[in-house]
């Protein structure tokens, strides 16, 4: 069972969970993100078409519109979870420093779509908004469980960003704690709503798009910028403009235009940088905060073309060799 720690000098919560180690590692067959394109079906792949039986139980599964004996996106637990859903979320002591709970939570996966190799940027905007769909009524079912603080979507493209299986999907993590950084951001956007009386981040997309140089791309519900401190080269935020705290808040209406920027940008940056690995991370204002109008949830997608190296590790300041106004002009390009 695993099992969350908490770190008494820095505020944060470390998941232990040894069952991660005995991950499939779908990469080590020769089809880094890179290398020549895979197949649509792998018959090795338990996330292709007839594997189903070797994943644990679907969770929701989307029909294809076109066969509906088919499914188009499915989710289910991961099978190698770094939380469960069994145990409690009772701290325990052991001494005043000591503090540890049970690793109690959901781990899910979302497989994209039965294709093997086509990845998000080359699925049609119909699909995407399917999926799209399927992810904000998954997220709130679970948003809706008062023991789960934090509902994180998240997606790892490539195996230097963290991904151990080649066909797409993204992961749902869902924890009983507010994590530290989750925490912290939340707090700087409560404060600055109480100092100015309106939003960070609507205040951050009016004077982006009226500066215009960061803009990537913008339709009518969403904007794509470089962030003006972006950690990451060509680090790439998706604000809604039709604001809400969390992504399961959104109004439904908004995820074509969602689908519409999310191809477009992923799109540029395959062009751009040539199918780089990628973390694409969907921010939303922890549960207990939803009903505050302080937090915008958003989309950062941030490419891994750089390590994190000692500086970045011991300080937590990040190093950026590219400016974000040269970034954006890139994609904008592209
Ligand atoms: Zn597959």
């Amino acid at each position: 069972m695993s099992t969350l720690r908490y770190d008494v000098t820095t505020g944060d919560w470390v998941a232990f969970s040894s069952v991660r180690a005995a991950r499939p590692d779908g990469f080590k067959r020769g089809n880094e993100v890179h290398a020549t394109v895979p197949p649509a079906l792998d018959p090795a792949c338990p996330f292709c078409p007839g594997n189903e039986a070797l994943t644990p139980e679907q969770t929701e599964v989307e029909p294809d519109p076109l066969d509906p004996s088919r499914w188009s996106v499915r989710i289910f637990a991961n099978k190698f979870p770094v939380l469960e859903p069994k145990g409690s979320t009772l701290r325990h002591m052991s001494g005043p420093l000591f503090r540890e709970m049970d690793g109690y939570g959901r781990h899910e996966l979302v497989v994209e779509s039965p294709d093997h190799a086509r990845s998000l940027s080359e699925q049609s905007v119909d699909h995407v908004q399917r999926l799209l769909t399927v992810l904000h009524r998954r997220s709130r079912a679970l948003s809706r469980e008062g023991s789960l603080e934090v509902v994180q979507i998240f997606k790892n493209h490539g195996s230097s960003a963290g991904s151990s299986m080649l066909h797409p999907h993204f992961q749902i993590l869902a924890t009983p704690i507010v994590p530290r950084q989750i925490r912290i951001k939340y707090q700087m956007a409560a404060e600055y709503y109480q100092i100015t009386g309106s939003s960070v981040y609507q205040d951050l997309c009016r004077a982006e798009l009226e500066a215009g140089t960061r803009v990537v791309c913008q339709n009518s519900e969403f904007v794509a910028f470089a962030p003006f401190a972006a950690r990451s080269p060509y680090e790439t935020w998706l604000v809604p403009l039709r604001v809400a705290p969390t992504f399961e808040m959104a109004d439904p209406s908004t995820l074509t235009g969602l689908s519409e920027i999310l191809i477009d940008v992923l799109s540029r940056m395959r062009r751009a940088l040539g199918n780089p690995p990628y973390n694409l991370i969907v921010n939303s204002a922890p549960r207990r905060h939803t009903d505050e109008p302080d937090f915008v949830w958003h989309i950062e997608i941030v490419p891994r073309l750089a390590t994190a190296a000692g500086f970045e590790l011991g300080t937590g300041m990040a190093i950026n060799s590219v400016l974000p106004e040269a970034a954006a002009e890139t994609l904008r390009s592209a």
